[in-house]
C-alpha cells in the first residue's frame, strides 16, 4: 500500500453532497459512507479534519434574495453547517471512531469551540475533527474556511471533495467542450474563474502556500486514493 503524501488535511465537503440523491436536507445513508471514507483514511496515518459546508440547508445569498438581510442569511448558512457538521461527527462515532465537532461560534450546549489549541489536541488524539460554523463571520464561503484552517492548523494540503474530477475551463455536465486541467497554478485558478471554488479561497491558499486538490468523492475510497498518490484530481499549488 503507498505511503500517503500527506500527513494532515483539511478535507472539504459540501453540504450539497450530504442530501445525497435529495434536494434538502441530510441522506443519513451517504452521511455513513463519507464516515467510512474518512475512518478510511484515518487508518492510513492521516490526521484528518473535515470542514462541511451548509448548501443542503441555506445559502445566505438565496436567503438574503427573499428579503432577510444578507450576514442574517449568511448567519443561517453557517448554522447550518454545525447541523452537518453534528450529523457527521455521530455517524464518525457511532462506527467506534472518535470524533469532534468543532464550531467557530460559542456554543457550549452544542459543541466545543473551535480554537487552534483544540484542533490540535483532538487530531493528537487521534480523532477526527469535524469543523462547523464556517469562518464565524457572513460574505464568506465553506471553501475559504477550509484553506483558512488548513493554514491555521497546518495542515498540508486541502482536498476539495466535489462531484466531479477535478478542475474544468467550464461544466463539464454542460458543455461537452470542457477542457479539464491536471495541474493549476493558484494564479490560474483565479484568473481562469473557474467556478469550483471561490477566489477568495484560492488566493489564501496563495498567501499560504497550500496546495489545492479537487477531486470526485462519488467513488467510495477516492479520499484514500487521493492521499496515496493514485485518485484523479486536479492540483492546485504555486
Ligand atoms: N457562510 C458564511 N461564512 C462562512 C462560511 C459559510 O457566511 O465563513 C454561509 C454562507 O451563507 C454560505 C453558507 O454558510 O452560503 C453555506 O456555506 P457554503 O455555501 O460554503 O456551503 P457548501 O456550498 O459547501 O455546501
Amino acid at each position: 500500500m503507498a505511503e500517503p503524501v500527506y500527513r494532515r488535511v483539511v478535507i472539504k465537503l459540501s453540504g450539497e453532497y450530504l442530501a445525497g440523491p435529495h434536494s434538502f436536507g441530510i441522506d443519513q445513508p451517504t452521511v455513513d459512507r463519507i464516515a467510512d471514507d474518512l475512518i478510511a483514511v484515518q487508518k492510513l496515518g492521516v490526521e484528518v479534519a473535515v470542514v462541511v459546508g451548509g448548501g443542503n440547508m441555506v445559502r445566505g445569498v438565496d436567503v438574503s434574495s427573499q428579503g432577510v438581510s444578507r450576514s442574517t442569511g449568511d448567519t443561517m448558512g453557517m448554522l447550518a453547517t454545525v447541523m452537518n457538521c453534528l450529523a457527521l461527527e455521530a455517524a464518525i462515532q457511532r462506527k467506534g471512531t472518535p470524533a469532534q465537532a468543532l464550531s467557530a461560534f460559542v456554543m457550549p450546549e452544542v459543541c466545543k469551540l473551535f480554537t487552534r489549541a483544540a484542533a490540535h489536541k483532538s487530531l493528537a488524539k487521534g480523532r477526527i475533527v469535524v469543523l462547523g460554523g464556517g469562518t464565524g463571520n457572513p460574505y464568506f464561503t465553506t471553501d475559504t474556511t477550509a484553506v483558512l484552517r488548513a493554514a491555521e492548523i497546518g495542515a498540508q494540503a486541502v482536498l476539495k471533495a466535489t462531484n466531479v474530477d477535478g478542475v474544468y475551463s467550464a461544466d463539464p455536465k454542460k458543455d461537452p467542450a470542457a477542457k479539464r486541467f491536471d495541474r493549476l497554478t493558484h494564479s490560474q485558478a483565479i484568473e481562469g474563474g473557474y467556478k469550483v471554488m471561490d477566489a477568495t479561497a484560492f488566493a489564501l491558499a496563495r498567501e499560504t502556500s497550500l496546495p489545492i486538490i479537487v477531486f470526485s468523492i462519488a467513488e467510495p475510497g477516492s479520499i484514500g486514493a487521493i492521499l496515496q498518490g493514485e485518485g484523479r484530481g486536479t492540483i492546485v499549488a504555486g
